[in-house]
């Protein structure tokens, strides 16, 4: 069969690629932990199953949704983004329901993009940026993100041959992988950059609730002018704890909402109904489930850290997000460090190069993996260090 090209040049998505290798060894009767996937253990929250429930049970949410989703879930997005960022959104010009953020994601690059033109990436970065900029023959131009710039990428560096050609600029915090964090200083100067070069931007913030020790994350659309300059994608995923139903949203720039509208009406035919109602009381029920979880998250992220500072691997607590950005010990490159654990003592941990080159030196542990396994895997992760007793030379 003769595939094209643009399939031919993709590569196995990061997380098919380690559910394989845990696949094979499970069927080996290996025990396997694993901190790979940020896929939230605990179950979605009992009042939203129930109204999924009752939902499927009704015949009218058995038919074909309409692609750009319910009114009442559009006006239930925009009713939250008002009481949680004071950002008033018209339900039906600003918003976009989606099947999953990930899709919106993927799909935007077809409203922006032509082939040729630029989308900068922050590197690393949550792959699918690049993905779909690939997909569409656009050019990703990676932005280094450090911990010397806090992970920001410096838009003052970017050349201006680079710029002429850019369209689209790809920004996400609390950042995923690294649980850096921006503030509205920080969006303010990216809408006024966007603004002097004509660039959309679209920042993706499914990790805006996750966040610990009182810290809230601002969201980008509460920034002087965002509407003019961009989008911002949204999940129930990760505050909700709904990755299972595939929904998300997409908000801001009518013009651009509007393009991507078109383009899923062509592509999808929406979210099935009965997930929609579900999403609809997630957001307009008891809140009381986002912080009894961020609890849980805040004091697994603690043991991981003081366990992974112990081992010599300098980790600093993050302020939100669902990661922890390790540095692999001296001696070791990402992919070594990662196998390493997985061979010696059964531990899954993502590479930081998955996210890109600049990840180089890093690994990704998420907390989403519930406490027993979690004890588990940190004493095995020990284990591994004490039988290294010290840690091997740097590499010269
Ligand atoms: N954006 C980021 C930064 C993510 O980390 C993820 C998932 O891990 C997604 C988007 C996709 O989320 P979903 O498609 O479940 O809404």
């Amino acid at each position: 069969m003769r595939l094209a090209r643009r399939v031919e040049n993709l590569p196995p998505y990061l997380f098919v690629e380690i559910s394989r290798k845990i696949a094979e060894r499970k069927a080996r009767g290996e025990d396997v932990v694993s901190f790979g996937i940020g896929d939230p253990d605990i179950p979605t929250p009992p009042h939203i199953i129930e109204r999924l429930c009752q939902a499927a049970r009704e015949s009218a949410n058995h038919r074909y949704p309409e692609s750009e989703g319910l009114p009442e879930l559009r006006k239930a997005i925009a009713e939250w983004y008002e009481k949680r960022f004071g950002v008033s959104l018209d339900p039906d010009k600003e918003v976009a329901p989606l099947i999953g953020s990930k899709e919106g994601i993927a799909h935007i690059a077809l409203c922006l993009l032509d082939p040729g033109d630029t989308a900068l990436v922050t590197d690393p970065g949550y792959p699918v940026y690049s993905i779909g900029t690939n997909l569409v023959g656009g050019r990703p131009y990676y932005l280094l993100i450090t911990p010397e710039n806090n992970f920001l990428p410096d838009l003052n560096r970017i050349p201006e041959n680079v710029l002429q050609k850019t369209k689209v600029l790809w920004l996400n915090y609390p950042n995923n992988p690294t649980g850096a964090v921006a503030d509205l200083d920080f969006f303010n100067k990216a809408v006024e950059f966007a603004a002097k070069h004509n660039i959309c931007i679209c920042h993706d913030g499914p990790y805006s609730e996750v966040a610990f020790d009182g810290y809230q994350p601002v969201s980008f659309m509460q920034a002087q002018g965002a509407k003019n300059v961009g989008i911002e994608f949204h999940s129930f995923s990760k505050t909700y704890n709904m990755t299972g139903w595939r929904i998300g949203m997409a908000v801001g720039n009518a013009e651009v909402i509007d393009a991507l509208k078109t383009m899923k009406s062509n592509l999808d035919s929406g979210i099935p109904q009965a997930i929609q109602y579900a999403a609809i009381e997630a957001l307009k029920g008891p809140q009381d489930c986002i912080k009894e979880h961020n609890d849980i998250y805040q004091r697994r992220r603690d043991l991981i850290v003081d366990t992974l500072n112990k081992m010599g691997l300098e980790t600093k607590p993050p302020k939100a997000s669902l990661y922890i950005w390790a540095k692999v010990p001296n001696g070791y490159t990402s992919v070594e460090f990662t196998n390493d654990l997985l061979d010696k003592v059964g531990v899954v941990v993502t590479p930081g190069t998955g996210y890109g080159r600049n990840g180089e030196g890093y690994v990704r542990l998420s907390l989403t993996i519930p406490d027993a396994t979690l004890l588990k895997g940190l004493s095995r992760m020990a284990q591994w260090h004490d039988s290294k007793n010290i840690l091997r030379p740097k590499k010269v």
